[in-house]
């Protein structure tokens, strides 16, 4: 089938946190969407150096950026929307109502975390997008649907369909060749995360564009993200359970994924399930 769309997807490097933080943050996606003469942009990065990179592909597709969406409300997808706001004055910036609600409770204790993880480096954020009415953003005319999956790494979470080009723009329902961040829900989420992730598989999409990848990662294997993000959710609850500490849980999970790029994300997300564990489930 022929489509008059195309995508662009830039993904940020690795990044160290601060001695005191510890670990690293994953690489974190950007999706930029062209028509014939508009451009939507979905997430917007975090890092000053890489929403320079996105605000240079914009200028560089030599389309009009119409709207940026932001797929859920946490800082590494949102923070570079007064940037590109500023940059590109008439972009709309959307999101559904309840991520907006969620970005309006939340960036004032997220404005002071990045702060300390990124100082100097990333870029303050104040903007807010607005919520958009209905499910659909226009792309030169075709219609994009977001649709609300519910649970992700965090909730709410949502997603953007391109039903032309068959492809999920995910935001961190999906994870490509690194480890999913798991310290910001628990095992009364999990489960909701992998319905969501089924969600995604049943729209039988030809590309997903995870929120966090492998920079050289493909976007067109499910293996690597729809079957990946359900199969590894899974495993962790699984080897939650059998493990006796969290130490034990990091190893399993590497045993079971060896080639994952990041290990502090699953360090963080073992040593959070343990003290919850701990402090109750046990
Ligand atoms: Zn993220």
């Amino acid at each position: 089938m022929s489509t008059a769309l195309d995508v662009d997807v830039y993904t940020s490097p690795l990044q160290k946190l601060p001695e005191a933080v510890g670990g690293w943050f994953s690489p974190t996606t950007s999706t930029l969407l062209t028509g014939p003469t508009e451009a939507v942009l979905v997430d917007t990065q975090y890092l000053e150096s890489d929403v320079a990179e996105v605000a240079r592909r914009i200028e560089a597709s030599g389309r009009t950026l119409t709207t940026i969406f932001i797929t859920h409300a946490h800082a590494d997808h949102y923070f570079g929307l007064e940037a590109l706001l500023a940059r590109f004055p008439q972009a709309r910036a959307v999101a559904l109502p309840s991520v907006v609600a969620e970005i309006k409770s939340t960036n004032e204790a997220q404005r002071k975390q990045w702060r300390a993880w990124f100082a100097g480096k990333a870029l303050d954020n104040t903007a807010v997008p607005e919520p958009l009415d209905g499910d659909t953003i226009l792309l030169d005319g075709e219609e994009l649907k977001v649709i609300e999956v519910g649970q992700a790494d965090v909730a709410p979470a949502t997603i953007l369909w391109v039903p032309s080009l068959r492809a999920v723009v995910a935001g961190d329902a999906i994870y490509n060749g690194v480890n999913p961040f798991l310290a910001a829900s628990g095992p009364a989420e999990w489960p909701k995360w992998i319905e969501s992730v089924e969600k995604i598989a049943a729209l039988e999409p030809e590309i997903v564009i995870a929120g966090h990848k492998k920079p050289d990662a493909a976007d067109d294997d499910l293996t690597t993200t729809v079957h990946y993000t359900r199969d590894y959710l899974r495993a962790f609850i699984e080897e939650l359970d059998a493990s006796s500490d969290s130490r034990d849980l990091v190893a399993r999970m590497q045993a079971r994924y060896p080639d994952n790029l990041n290990p502090s994300a699953l360090v963080l997300s073992a040593v959070t399930a343990w003290k919850r564990k701990k402090a109750g489930h046990a």
